[in-house]
């Protein structure tokens, strides 16, 4: 008899589509910008942790409040926070 391997291609038939759902849910986050929950725009990187910001949120937050700090993780930049910008 050969019904035993009957079931097998539904079982990898349920698989793929559960990979697509997460990787749409990871896409979703890495173009939304952390300071205006928005997507990005002009993404900028700073080059110290990866992280992404719009060009305008990361230089505003950067110059109105005199951080150094990367919002997200909170890394030291430098004396020159914009210059870890690309
Ligand atoms: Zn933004
Ligand atoms: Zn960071």
């Amino acid at each position: 008899m050969a019904s035993a391997g009957a079931g097998e291609g539904e079982a990898s038939a349920a698989g793929p589509s559960q990979v697509v759902m997460v990787r749409r849910d990871l896409l979703a986050k890495c173009m939304t910008c952390p300071l205006c929950l928005k997507l990005l725009r002009d993404a900028t990187t700073i080059i110290e942790c990866l992280h992404t910001f719009c060009r305008k949120c990361i230089y505003e937050k950067l110059n109105d409040e005199e951080t150094n700090h990367c919002p997200t993780c909170n890394i030291y930049l430098g004396p020159l926070p914009l210059d870890k910008l690309r």
